[in-house]
């Protein structure tokens, strides 16, 4: 009966249709409200450029790094839109997926007009609050027990600055509270920033002592598992590990070694047991962010064989830590990034080897010659300090009580500055071209030799063209702007040529704070059930973390977040397409 076979085929074609568009289970739960994922994990390797993931590929083993390399979605072209590549500003921009004109932190330590002309403040330090439970050593004079000489005053911290709320702020408020949200690293900064305003806990290492501790503003007591942590001996056996036993400079001494990673995770797993994240039906977060990488860095630069072996150390501590999380909770549960907070240059000397202009430049030098100049301008000759001290690029500060006492304003005094600067950084060079009108050609020495580059300056703005979006609207005019914050001082930026940093010598080390390409180049990569594994070569930024997270966890982007979700990374079922 034609109505009848009519009808079975219908029932049948519905049951196909069921069947072929059943959603995948991710798919159907990938919502933080009922725990799917179970847990997040943020993983930042603190000054990690972008390329060090190639150079190393075929050497890793296990399922470290190549549980993103194989397993995961890898974009290798990842590059924060911004250029103030810095610690501070870097993890805040992880968390929130927004830059510095709105998450508000710019760099690592700031001259905070509101709160002192003395110091400056670090970009979490918050004097209402203190670190607790410290080891006798460690306590501090303002705090009850402090032993004889102990350091004078150590402050608390807080995300006070943190002006956008974080995917675990979202996680947090999209679930009442019932989402725990950590930040762990052995840095403040870099353990609580990409954590958030409302995170459960931040932990960071005592210098000295390299226990961990936190600050009051989370609680007042570290909870009992971290207690046995640091009662374990753990911290020794890094110590140990490190060739540094019974150290007083564990943060310097013992940070800066491959031992720092594995206390780290180490302390992580500590946590995740003991806070049960992954338990209670919601999606907890945790952000892990490993400072090894960059306090070594600093000193050695990317291509001493110490990074290799940092690499490599970090690929089998990974390759443990995964293999834990997958015994615990279950890989398939969880979803993981990797990304960095900055990348770096190569030592200045190092690069001019090859011919490119890398220059160490001697910014005391800079900030004398410019205030000597600021002097004739405007105080007659007279030695005025019109500059803040502790010089700390892209930005040089100026003094704006100096300049009211001799009536100019912020426009004047920024301007001068801006424009004095690229004659003060010629100055110091040692090979200045000739004038060709005046120089008579029998004057010409010519050298059969590459001369020494030279600092050079790319450009500078002040304040007010920041604060009024007086930029070219280029890339480079966006990158200015997304840079912008302000605590209440008048400032210029200063960008140097490409591959010029301030250090004195050929051998001072290395850094990161500009807006070229490999302090802006950073891995970005992905694990977990929504990602088709592959490798994207699409230019994307650090900012779209946060974004494709709050999207597939189908809570609110974190408040300032302009990141992108990163549709192409995503299985078809997890990206809408059917
Ligand atoms: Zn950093």
């Amino acid at each position: 009966m034609p109505l009848r076979n009519g009808s079975l085929l219908c029932r049948i074609f519905i049951v196909l249709f069921c069947l072929l568009t059943v959603p995948f289970p991710f798919e159907a739960h990938a919502q933080a409200y009922v725990g799917q994922p179970r847990l997040v994990i943020l993983l930042v390797i603190d000054q990690f450029r972008g390329d060090y993931l190639n150079r190393d590929r075929d050497k890793f083993q296990g399922r470290g790094f190549n549980l993103f390399l194989k397993d995961g979605a890898w974009f290798t072209d990842c590059y924060y839109d911004y250029a103030n590549t810095k610690t501070a500003p870097g993890h805040a921009t992880i968390g929130t997926g927004a830059y510095t004109d709105g998450h508000g932190i710019e760099t690592n330590e700031w001259w905070d007009a509101a709160r002192s002309f003395e110091t400056q403040v670090s970009s979490v330090e918050d004097e209402r609050y203190k670190l607790v439970d410290l080891p006798h050593d460690s306590i501090p004079a303002n705090q009850p027990g402090a032993p004889s000489g102990a350091p004078n005053f150590v402050v608390g911290a807080s995300p006070l600055n943190l002006r956008a709320t974080t995917l675990g702020d979202e996680l947090r408020l999209a679930t009442q509270g019932k989402s725990k949200v950590f930040g762990i690293s052995l840095k403040d900064r870099a353990a609580i920033l990409p954590a958030g305003q409302s995170a459960n806990g931040a932990f960071w290492v005592d210098d000295a002592s390299g226990q961990f501790t936190t600050s009051t503003y989370y609680m007042e007591h570290l909870p009992e598992w971290a207690k046995a942590f640091n009662a374990s001996g753990r911290t020794a056996r890094a110590a140990h590990e490190a060739s540094e036993d019974g150290t007083t400079q564990f943060f310097e001494l013992v940070g800066r070694t491959p031992a720092a990673n594995s206390y780290e995770l180490d302390f992580a797993k500590a946590l995740i047991e003991g806070e049960k994240l992954g338990q209670s039906g919601v999606t907890d977060l945790i952000t892990i962010s490993l400072s090894a990488n960059d306090i070594q860095g600093h000193q050695f630069g990317p291509d001493s064989p110490f990074e290799e072996q940092m690499i490599l150390n970090l690929d089998k501590n990974f390759d443990g830590f995964f293999s834990w999380i997958d015994q615990t909770i279950g890989l398939k549960n969880v979803w993981i990034a990797l990304t960095a907070d900055h990348g770096v240059a190569p030592m200045a000397g190092e690069a001019a080897k090859l011919g490119v202009h890398g220059v160490a430049v001697d910014l005391h030098k800079i900030y004398e010659r410019l205030n000597q100049r600021l002097d004739e301008r405007f105080a007659h000759g007279q030695r005025v300090d019109f500059l803040l001290p502790a010089p700390d690029l892209p930005y040089i500060v100026l003094d704006k009580r100096a300049f009211a006492k001799v009536n100019v304003d912020e426009k004047t005094a920024e301007d001068a500055a801006a424009e004095l600067l690229p004659g003060v950084i010629d100055s110091l060079n040692p090979n200045p071209l000739p004038e060709l009108k005046l120089a008579p050609p029998t004057t010409l020495h010519p050298v059969d030799h590459p001369l020494p580059p030279a600092p050079r300056v790319q450009y500078v703005y002040t304040r007010q063209q920041l604060a009024s979006g007086q930029l070219p609207p280029t890339e480079w005019g966006k990158r200015i702007a997304h840079s912008y914050t302000s605590h209440g001082n008048w400032f210029v930026m200063l960008v140097l040529d490409a591959y010029q940093m301030p250090g004195t010598g050929q051998f001072a080390g290395t850094t990161h704070f500009s807006p070229w390409s490999y302090d802006r180049h950073v891995p970005l990569a992905f694990y977990g059930a929504p990602f088709a594994p592959g490798e994207y070569h699409e230019r994307v930024a650090p900012v779209d973390l946060a974004s494709t997270f709050a999207s597939l966890a189908g809570v609110n982007q974190p408040s300032a977040a302009v990141g992108r979700v990163l549709t192409e990374a995503l299985k078809p079922e997890a990206a809408g397409r059917h």
